[in-house]
């Protein structure tokens, strides 16, 4: 029997479809994070936890809200930056409590979720998974949930499931709005420098932008734009597709991947 600790939804079901169903049966999802905040945050997680282990028929478990853990231990790493100290101690605790709980109710090893995770680094998740492992007496185990995905899969099962955009607690929420900021920042002076004529269609960042406010020669130019601003979608019409060559639902821009709706 394993005690599985979830940290958020999206990483529960990239993780429960590695098991068998068989498997499945041997699993409790126990939600345990303190670390979230806020708490209407915390309870918004919850929710979308409730529902995908219901939907894959898994045990599961409620570990208690610990209003007071951002102030008594992730702020004493208040100034690092995501993936350092902070998170080695955020990570160590909630598994620390995983195994307590893990070990009182006869499971005999633990692990979790967060190694589903991209953005989370699996060695200092394994680094602390062990040292809990040898503080508590109840087997780690080192999952590599991320191996063989199915993408497709996965974005189809979280179509209707909660999914947040921050890691949980306050200090990496501020770091990651600081980032925003700063890339805007940059985004809106490349705009100025790259396209003065377009610098009034900075409010569309984020929104819905139609091509036929642009007067933009080619493809390339296009997606250059696009980079930059970074609108949540461009409406074309079907004239208009042919000539910029819109075929697909995207089109890639750099690193910026545009949704194309057809008008
Ligand atoms: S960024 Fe995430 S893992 Fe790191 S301390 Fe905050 S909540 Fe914990």
């Amino acid at each position: 029997m394993i005690l599985l600790h979830v940290c958020c939804a999206p990483d529960e079901v990239i993780a429960l479809e590695h098991f068998s169903e068989r498997e499945k049966e041997e699993v409790t999802a126990f939600f345990f994070n303190p670390n979230i905040f806020p708490y209407l945050e915390y309870v918004k997680r919850l929710n979308a936890f409730y529902k995908v282990s219901r939907s894959y028929s898994v045990s599961f478990v409620e570990g208690i809200y610990e209003s007071s853990f951002g102030a008594r231990v992730l702020s004493r790493f208040a100034a690092e930056p995501e993936g350092g100290r902070r998170c080695y101690y955020c990570i160590k605790y909630r598994l620390a409590v995983t195994a307590k709980y893990a070990k009182n109710s006869g499971y005999e090893a633990f692990s979790t979720t967060l190694l589903s995770s991209p953005k989370k680094n699996p060695e200092l998740i394994h680094r602390a998974g062990y040292e809990v492992e040898r503080a508590s007496g109840i087997k780690y185990i080192p999952f590599d949930f991320r191996n063989g995905i199915d993408h497709k899969k996965i974005r189809e099962v979280l179509k209707d499931v909660y999914k947040q955009d921050y890691c949980g607690c306050v200090f990496g929420l501020r770091e990651q709005v600081i980032k925003k900021l700063e890339r805007d920042k940059k985004d809106q002076m490349q705009l100025k420098e790259c396209f003065p004529q377009y610098e009034h269609l900075w409010r569309f960042r984020g929104r819905k932008l139609d091509l036929t406010m642009l007067k933009i020669d080619g493809r390339e130019e296009l997606k250059r734009f696009l980079e930059i601003l970074k609108p949540s979608s461009l409406v074309v019409g079907t004239e208009l597709m042919k000539d910029f060559g819109l075929t697909g639902k995207w089109l890639k821009c750099g690193k910026y991947n545009c949704k194309i709706e057809r008008r």
